[in-house]
């Protein structure tokens, strides 16, 4: 237990297959294939109500907590089939994290228990040595440590917002998954906050498959190695129109709608 909690996850590269959505008789997704390459930061990028948060859920099965929500097609990670039915769907959250765009730390628990609050959660049981050194390793990654050492008691919800979103990264952290998704983790924050997440996504991006979500295309080109340009025009599913390595989609994408795009024409 004790190194195991230390370890650094293999990685795994995730992918989706064919992913068609539907909320009760609305299709929002039309065959969606994407790759998120292990060690790699995807970057998906589109206008809104196009998909991007509904196939971001399909990855680590949040998507069946809404009850009209249906799927077809599958999610491989590495050779696992997370919609196995046998499988448990912890399974899947346990090796998939998720931060989202509102930090939601639990706001009255203290830092050191935001942390490794997730162990819990997945039937882990750690020593008091083990949990210290966890914390620390896991607000070390997510570049808080320095700020927090000192008041780890205090309650998470004092934290400032960019903070805060630091302190959920630390706690996906904490389980050890082998991909982390965003969902616009930084709109609701300062630049000065947004450009600290970007610093650790970009420092977590070779140990963890990060795939995240963003309307900022600075943003997509800072942090990603390849993109997903996701379009729903006039009231048809959301697709992929195009997907490649960032320059690519930046300098020279095949389609003028992801030109027009990523220069901001829409
Ligand atoms: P994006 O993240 O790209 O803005 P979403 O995945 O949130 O897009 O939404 C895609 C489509 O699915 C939209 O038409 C939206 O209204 C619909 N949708 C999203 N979540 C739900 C839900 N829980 N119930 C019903 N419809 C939903
Ligand atoms: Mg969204």
């Amino acid at each position: 237990m004790t190194t195991q909690l230390l370890e650094t996850s293999q990685l795994a590269t995730l992918d989706a297959r064919s992913i068609s959505a539907w909320f009760g008789d609305h299709k929002v997704l039309d065959r969606v294939s994407l790759t998120m390459p292990a060690g790699q930061v995807t970057a998906l990028i589109g206008p809104s109500g196009c998909g991007k948060s509904t196939f971001l859920r399909i990855l680590n099965r949040m998507h069946e907590l809404v009850p009209s929500a249906s799927l077809a097609g599958e999610v491989l990670l590495d050779d696992m089939d997370l919609y196995d039915e046998s499988r448990r769907i912890t399974d899947a959250r346990r090796q998939i994290g998720m931060v989202f765009q509102r930090p939601n730390p639990f706001p009255s628990m203290s830092i050191y228990d935001n942390v490794v609050a997730g162990l819990k959660l997945i039937g882990l049981r750690a020593s008091r040595t083990e949990k210290d050194a966890l914390v620390e390793s896991c607000l070390t990654k997510a570049g808080l440590w320095k700020e927090v050492r000192d008041r780890l008691r205090q309650p998470g919800g004092g934290l400032s917002g960019g903070q805060q979103q630091r302190l959920c990264i630390a706690r996906s952290l904490a389980v050890q998954p082998r991909v982390l998704l965003m969902d616009e983790p930084c709109s609701a924050l300062d630049p000065t906050s947004t450009r600290r997440i970007e610093e650790t996504i970009t420092e977590l991006g070779s140990e963890v498959t990060i795939v995240i979500v963003t309307h900022n295309m600075q943003q997509a080109a800072r942090v990603s190695d390849q993109c997903a340009f996701f379009l729903a025009e006039a009231g048809t599913p959301g697709v992929i129109v195009e997907h490649g390595t960032t320059a690519e989609m930046f300098e020279n994408p095949v389609d003028p709608r992801t030109h027009d795009y990523v220069h901001g024409r829409f």
